[in-house]
């Protein structure tokens, strides 16, 4: 599978020249399958320029969607993903319960009228909730595709892939912490990931800021490495950057966690999840 991050930032996009290298865009990632189904994590700001590049190869593509939550930042670039609005364009929607609702939401506010020029029922895509994740495994060609629980406010999923003796999970949104509201303990999360030839982990805080974050439903960078380490992950990759955070701190954030993961020994490898970024495994 190849995959392909379309947006790394959390809680809300930030354009500008300080988040050039890692990106400004809100949470999507491409995973293409090696059967040639593709699958998006998370309809942020991301999935508008991953629209246009699937609409530069096809004329109306054929995708699973998946939603980890309906936080706003995960699902804010729906309206602008250019293929619902092309006739012969399927999507087959899954993830956490309300997912449907969520994307409904971006395009149909109730009694608001005036807030976007679109309805959802004006949409001339077709998309489809398959609601399986819930409640097992999907298979999609050889892959199979599995989800766990996040440990979020109001909830959410995170999912593994694997096809072909690769795997992949991704953990966005989860704060692995002792005490929790919802989601697993970290031992679950370490279960979930074990052997995985790819973690992307949220990581949007520092140590020394979680006093101040506790419950916001986001882990740390050193306790995400923790987990990689853990499970024996091949690749960890850290996402959900800070708004805040400038691309200069995020290197600093990287060089904090390669030295712990070389402290602890192995040879995890470790960055930052960048807007552009490619991987095949
Ligand atoms: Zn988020
Ligand atoms: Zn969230």
């Amino acid at each position: 599978m190849v995959i392909r991050i379309w947006g790394t930032r959390g809680s809300i996009a930030t354009p500008g020249p300080e988040t050039v290298r890692y990106g400004g865009n809100t949470t999507c990632v491409e995973v293409r399958l090696s059967g040639g189904k593709t699958l998006i994590l998370d309809a942020g700001s991301g999935i508008r320029p991953l629209g246009n590049s699937l609409l530069s190869k096809e004329e109306s593509p054929e995708v699973y969607l998946f939603i980890t939550h309906i936080h706003w930042d995960h699902i804010m670039g729906f309206p602008f993903f250019a293929p619902i609005y092309r006739e012969g364009t399927r999507i087959w929607l899954d993830g956490c319960k309300r997912a449907m609702e969520g994307l409904k939401l971006t395009l149909n506010r109730g009694m608001v009228d005036g807030v976007f020029p679109v309805s959802y029922e004006g949409l001339r895509s077709k998309i489809e909730e398959l609601g399986q994740l819930g409640t097992g495994t999907l298979s999609i060609g050889d892959a199979v595709i599995d989800a766990i629980e996040l440990n979020h406010p109001q909830g959410g999923m995170g999912f593994r892939i694997r096809e072909g003796g690769k795997s992949l999970v991704f953990l966005t949104d989860n704060e692995l912490a002792a005490s929790r509201s919802n989601g697993r303990a970290f031992g679950d999360y370490g279960r979930f990931c074990e052997g995985v030839d790819l973690l992307i982990h949220d990581s949007q805080y520092l140590p020394e800021e979680m006093d101040a974050k506790r419950g916001w439903g986001h882990s740390d960078v050193i306790s995400a490495v923790e987990l990689a380490l853990k499970a024996g992950v091949g690749r960890f990759l850290f996402t959900h950057h800070d708004p805040e955070r400038t691309d200069l701190q995020v290197d600093r954030m990287v060089a904090l966690a390669r030295e712990f993961a070389s402290a602890e020994g192995g040879h995890l490898q470790v960055e930052g999840a960048r807007e552009g970024m490619i991987i095949e495994l």
